[in-house]
């Protein structure tokens, strides 16, 4: 597939015939973290932190230590909790309580997102691999909390997290999810390989910086793999003009765009993307 990091799919002259649309979505799924908000808040690395000091404490050992079983647990078990209970036999209520302890506040109240979610036809969802009560106080900060029905935390999941396959068939079972009139947007795109392979439509929302913030590589991995549909750097952009487009083919023939006008969210773009394409 040809990625393109704006709405451009939709409306994209070259994009695959395989790839998949919108038009007939009925439920919609989000990740929380770095993908409601942007990740250059790094509103992630207070967890980060706290998770590191949590298993510096908990295992005795030295902070470098603890970041390297951190990680080394997140690449292999998908979260760096599952590997703490497999390898260490943690107990993971008070973990959660405890890395979750973070400032909201550098979250802002985005009512350009909320009106773009009202838009949406259909239920909106939130698929986390953290708890509700972050989830909520996400929401709540954002203003976004009153359009999604429900969160599918890691609790929901009985401690299994994404990418997990079991995980996303417990999310679809509780919520009576079609997955095949399902959109799902995440952050990573090891994320969405079950999803895609469930018949959901995938969309990868990447950072609007990514080379100002830290990243590890194999997070950033994967945009060009067949199980990611779509590529966007600007969720509210995406959403505005999925919704704009109602039920309208997603990929009209070419002629029929000329002389229209452009996509909304092209004037949203940042002059870095701008650069970029
Ligand atoms: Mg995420």
């Amino acid at each position: 597939m040809t990625p393109s990091m704006t709405p451009a799919p939709l409306s994209n002259p070259t994009a695959r015939a395989t790839q998949r649309a919108f038009a007939h979505i009925e439920t919609w799924v989000f990740d929380l973290d770095n993908t409601l908000y942007p990740h250059h808040l790094n509103l992630w690395q207070q967890v980060d932190e706290r998770i590191r000091n949590y298993i510096a404490k908990f295992l005795d050992t030295s902070y470098d230590n603890a970041f390297r079983k951190q990680k080394d647990f997140y690449r292999r078990y998908g979260t760096t909790m599952r590997g703490m209970m497999i390898e260490h036999g943690m107990n993971p209520d008070d973990f959660l309580d405890f890395v979750h302890q973070i400032d909201h506040s550098p979250i802002e109240p985005n009512p350009a997102l909320g009106d773009a979610l009202e838009r949406l036809p259909g239920r909106k969802l939130i698929l986390t691999n953290g708890t509700r009560a972050h989830a909520d106080a996400v929401m709540k900060r954002l203003a976004v909390d009153c359009h999604f029905e429900d969160v599918f935390d890691i609790i929901a999941g009985e401690l299994e997290p994404k990418p997990l396959p079991q995980t996303y068939d417990r999310f679809l079972a509780r919520h009576g999810v079609d997955a095949g009139k399902a959109a799902m947007f995440e952050d990573l795109a090891r994320n969405l390989e079950v999803p895609h392979a469930l018949g959901m439509t995938t969309v990868l929302v990447v950072p609007e910086r990514t080379r100002e913030v830290f990243r590890e590589g194999w997070e950033l991995e994967g945009r060009d793999a067949a199980h990611v549909d779509h590529v966007t750097d600007d969720l509210v952009g995406f959403l505005e003009a999925i919704a704009a487009r109602g039920a309208a083919p997603p990929c009209s023939p070419p002629k029929a765009r000329e002389g229209k006008r452009r996509p909304l969210t092209l004037a949203r773009r940042s002059a870095t993307q701008r650069r970029r394409t």
